[in-house]
C-alpha cells in the first residue's frame, strides 16, 4: 500500500454519494490520488471536472476517473457507491438483490485492476453488500469492511449531544447491529466525558428521561428517511463518515470505528456482516471490541444478525 500521501482512493459510483465522498477527501487531504468510475460517462466526466476545477484550494492532489474500470487501477482503497438508492418509502433491505446484482457485476474487474486494496462498501443494505463482497472477493476478513452505522452513531451523538448542550466530540456512544431499521443503540455503555450516560444529571446540561431516549433513537432510525424525503437523497454526512473511515485505514489511525465486518465468534455470534465498535487501521479491521451489553442489548444485535442472515441467505451467498 502507498505511503499516505502517495495513496490512491478509487470510488465506484459517481452519483451523491460518490461524488460527495470525493469532494470531501478532497478537502482533508486524504489521499494523493481520487478516481472515479461510473457507467454514467456524462456524469463522471462531469464531476471530475468540477472537482478538478477546485484543486486550487485543497491539498496537493489528482482527481481523475470515467466509464472504464482502469480508472480504479492500484487503487489503495476501493469505496463501493454505485447502485440503486432508497425512494420515499423503501427500506434498505428493499435494495438487496439489485445492488448484490451491480456488486456481483463490478467486483471481478474491480479485483483484477485492484487486487490490493482493502474494499470500503457503502452501497445499502450495506451489512449484505459488505458479506456480499467478502464472499465474492475471498479476500481475508480484515480487508472488506462496510461504512456501517460510523453514520448512525453520528447521527446518535449528535441528538445526545444536543439534548445535553455539550460538544458532540465528547459523547461516546454507538449505534450496532444493520446499518437499517433494526439497528441497536448502545445506551448502557454511553458516556459524555467519561460519566455513564445513566448518571448524568448536570445542572442546565438536562438528563435524559426513557421517553426522550426513545425519541433519540426514533429520530436516529428515521434521519435517513427524513432527509431523503426532503432533498431525494443523503450525501454531506455520509461523505463525512466515509472519509472518516478512509483516514483512519490510510493514516494508520487505529481508530475505533463502528464499521461493518464479518463476525467470527462475537458472544456466539458468527457468519454475518454487522456494525461493532472494531480498530480500524492500514491494514483493515480488527475483531470487534468486547464492548459491555445489557441482555436487551445483546438480544436486540442478535435479532439484527437474524435478519441481515436471512437476507444474505435469501439471495444466495
Ligand atoms: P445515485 O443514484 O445518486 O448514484 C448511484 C450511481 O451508481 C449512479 O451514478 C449510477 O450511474 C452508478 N452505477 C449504477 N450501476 C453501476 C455500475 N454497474 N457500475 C458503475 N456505476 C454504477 O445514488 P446515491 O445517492 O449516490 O446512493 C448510492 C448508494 O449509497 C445507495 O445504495 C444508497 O442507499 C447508499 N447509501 C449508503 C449510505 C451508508 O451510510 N452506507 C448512506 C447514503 C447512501
Amino acid at each position: 500500500m502507498g505511503t499516505e500521501r502517495q495513496a490512491k482512493v478509487g470510488i465506484i459510483g459517481a452519483g451523491s454519494v460518490g461524488a460527495t465522498i470525493a469532494y470531501a477527501a478532497m478537502i482533508r487531504g486524504v489521499a494523493r490520488h481520487i478516481s472515479l468510475f461510473d457507467i454514467a460517462k456524462t456524469k463522471v466526466e462531469a464531476e471530475v471536472l468540477d472537482l478538478n476545477h477546485g484543486l486550487l484550494f485543497a491539498p496537493q492532489a489528482t482527481v481523475d476517473g470515467s466509464d472504464d474500470v482502469e480508472s480504479l487501477h492500484g487503487s489503495d482503497v476501493v469505496v463501493m457507491t454505485a447502485g440503486a438508492k432508497q425512494k420515499p418509502g423503501q427500506t434498505r433491505m428493499d435494495l438487496a438483490e439489485a445492488n448484490a446484482n451491480i456488486c456481483a457485476k463490478i467486483l471481478p474487474d474491480v479485483l483484477r485492476v485492484a487486487p490490493d486494496a482493502v474494499l470500503l462498501m457503502v452501497t445499502n443494505p450495506v451489512d449484505v453488500i459488505t458479506e456480499v463482497a467478502l464472499k465474492i472477493s475471498g479476500f481475508a476478513w480484515e480487508r472488506v469492511i462496510g461504512s456501517g452505522t460510523v453514520l448512525d452513531s453520528s447521527r446518535f451523538r449528535f441528538l445526545v449531544a444536543k439534548h445535553c448542550q455539550v460538544a458532540v466530540q465528547n459523547v461516546h456512544a454507538y449505534i450496532a447491529g444493520e446499518h437499517g431499521d433494526s439497528e441497536i443503540p448502545l445506551w448502557s455503555s454511553a458516556t459524555i466525558g467519561s460519566i455513564p450516560l445513566s448518571q448524568w444529571s448536570v445542572p442546565g446540561h438536562g438528563h435524559l428521561s426513557a421517553a426522550e431516549k426513545d425519541k433519540i433513537v426514533h429520530n436516529v432510525k428515521d434521519a435517513g428517511y427524513q432527509v431523503i424525503q426532503g432533498k431525494g437523497a443523503t450525501n454531506y454526512a455520509v461523505g463525512l463518515a466515509v472519509t472518516n473511515i478512509l483516514e483512519a485505514i490510510l493514516h494508520d489511525e487505529r481508530r475505533v470505528l463502528p464499521v461493518s465486518g464479518l463476525l467470527r465468534g462475537f458472544r456466539g455470534l458468527e457468519d454475518v456482516c454487522l456494525s461493532l465498535p472494531r480498530i480500524v487501521s492500514r491494514r483493515g479491521i480488527e475483531a470487534p471490541l468486547p464492548i459491555p451489553m445489557t441482555v436487551d442489548e445483546e438480544a436486540g444485535l442478535r435479532e439484527s444478525a437474524d435478519r441481515i442472515r436471512a437476507v444474505v441467505r435469501g439471495l444466495g451467498y
